[in-house]
């Protein structure tokens, strides 16, 4: 069996709702669908979820919000109506035009985008609708209750298939909550792990993650297969990927979670598994995808004795500690070590830590670099394969890019390079064509 998630900008309009039920047609397995809100038809378009907020807000400030309703009102519209769907859209959008006036929570407000759209997609594929408040279970403290929530969805599940909208559930006292922005692919998560899903494919508007950031490489080629553990890496160094609440559910439950594009159904996409099978492993790329995040700085401390001193890098990382800044990086040298962090953090304490770090550790230096983009290849395959750190030396080299710090985890998922700022985009760029011709 598998889950489908689809995002906002694949229910936009009449037209990428017949995309969803060829889609869901074309295989029989295909029996759970999760639905976002409406999302943008073209660029200056809005999104409903975008214009449910604003309604909201008009309100809260006693400015009448008619002109925003209707532009809602009218997306739903012309959906049932292009679609002859039997829903009674009117009686529905009129309920909520009456919570609106009536205080309902900015939760529950925006919520009715996916409710809307889940209720049009029910009818439209001929499956049951399963209101997310049925089943998806908030403790007051914010998180979901997993356990009460898979197994209340397992009891409302009939023997049709099911459509259920994203992004919200309930409270104990049965007041509607949503997840953070993006959440409905949480919802899709929840859902497939709840019903032990073979799959829980994530229907987008992209053919899978790419390999780099498009405004910096140009076409990148999307990820056959990626693990969870490389996705992290990716995510975390700065690529624009599913963000890690959406993925503990299914990675935990090991279920594959497929990136896939309505519209371009027959691309694969993007696989993401806890591991992939050893015939699988032995084709393929060695660098999985490239990321990085401009706009860290890097701490120098240089005290004779260092290497050898016991308890100074616990001084030191207490010092940071207490002022909230992570420490990323801690590439180290004799005598010197470097704390690699990012500048944002360091913006109202920079001089504080620098001299607390003064009168604990009496360094014989201390200094700050700003300015440094970290870059990481990462590759699963890279592990015990000899030549690929030498080539993305050679290749920085050969393009007169200075490498500024070097660092790799004994893991050898990634390999990281600190380059200056400015040379942030080419050093994605020429790491990309140098593993990717
Ligand atoms: N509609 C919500 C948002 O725009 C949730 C989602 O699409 O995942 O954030």
């Amino acid at each position: 069996m598998k889950v489908l998630k689809f995002g906002g900008s694949s229910l936009s309009d009449a037209k990428q709702y017949q995309k969803v039920r060829s889609i869901v047609e074309a295989d029989k397995s295909r029996r759970v669908v999760i639905v976002s809100a409406p999302g943008k038809r073209f660029s200056d378009d809005h999104k409903i979820t975008d214009l449910l907020y604003l309604c909201h807000a008009h309100l809260q400030y006693g400015v009448a919000c008619d002109t925003i309703f209707e532009m809602i009102a009218e997306r739903y519209r012309s959906i049932a109506r292009d679609l002859s769907l039997s829903v009674p859209i009117d009686e529905e959008l009129a309920k909520l035009r009456d919570r609106l006036s009536h205080g309902a929570s900015q939760d529950e407000i925006v919520s009715r985008g996916e409710y809307l759209s889940a209720i049009l997609m029910a009818d439209y594929l001929g499956f049951d609708f399963i209101d997310a408040e049925r089943w998806i279970k908030f403790r007051f403290d914010g998180t979901v209750d997993r356990e009460a929530s898979y197994e209340a969805l397992r009891g409302a599940m009939g023997t049709r298939g099911a459509v259920i909208p994203g992004f919200y559930g309930a409270m104990p006292n049965g007041s509607i909550k949503t997840f953070s922005r993006g959440g409905s692919d949480i919802t899709g998560a929840l859902a497939a792990a709840a019903l032990k899903a073979d799959v829980y494919e994530n229907w987008t508007d992209v053919s899978g993650i790419l390999m780099a950031d498009p405004r910096i490489v140009e076409n990148p080629e999307p990820i056959a297969h990626v693990t969870y553990d490389e996705l992290r890496q990716l995510s975390y160094i700065g690529a624009q990927v599913l963000h890690e609440g959406t993925i503990f559910p299914v990675r935990e439950a090991g279920i594959p979670l497929n990136i896939r594009n309505t519209n371009e159904p027959e691309h694969p996409g993007t696989l993401i598994m806890e591991k992939f099978d050893d015939a699988a492993e032995q084709s393929g790329r060695f660098i999985t995808g490239i990321a990085g995040r401009r706009d860290f700085s890097v701490i120098n401390i240089t005290k004779n004795g260092l290497s050898s001193a016991v308890g100074i890098m616990r001084r030191i990382a207490e010092i940071f500690e207490a002022h909230g800044v992570p420490i990323e990086y801690t590439p180290s040298g004799i005598d010197t070590i470097n704390i690699v962090t990012a500048s944002s953090g360091l913006k109202d304490c920079l001089y504080s830590i620098m001299g607390e770090i003064e009168k604990s550790v009496q360094p014989n230096s201390i200094h700050v670099t700003e300015g440094i983009a970290v870059v990481a290849a990462v590759g699963r395959k890279m592990a015990y394969r000899p030549g690929i750190s030498g080539k993305i030396f050679a290749t920085l080299g050969e393009n007169g890019i200075n490498i500024r710090m070097i660092s790799q985890g004994p893991d050898e998922l990634n390999i990281i390079v600190g380059v200056d700022n400015r040379d942030f985009a080419k050093t994605v760029r020429v790491l990309y064509h140098s593993f990717v011709k």
